[in-house]
């Protein structure tokens, strides 16, 4: 938990960013958790695309199937996207 504020302004901030953007943060996180990320969004255009491409990819496999995303297929969904980040 230590330093985890800080990492959000370190050059590493997208990574954390869109680590709990793809772990559903904006929607279920804790009140300051999704403050900070949404602050990031703000400031951040290539956080905001990525966010697009999370919510675009998940209502595509969602029409798919018509049903939800397995765990397993969104975490390689989302690791895919997240790969440019890293
Ligand atoms: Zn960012």
């Amino acid at each position: 938990m230590e330093g985890m504020i800080g990492g959000w302004f370190s050059p590493r901030s997208c990574r954390e960013a869109a680590k709990r953007l793809a772990a559903g943060v904006l929607e279920d996180g804790l009140s300051w958790e999704r403050m900070l990320l949404r602050l990031h969004l703000l400031i951040c255009p290539p956080c905001r695309r990525f966010r697009r491409e999370l919510r675009v990819l998940s209502a595509a496999a969602r029409a798919w199937s018509g049903a939800l995303v397995s765990p397993a297929r969104r975490a390689e969904l989302e690791k895919r996207l997240l790969s440019r980040f890293t």
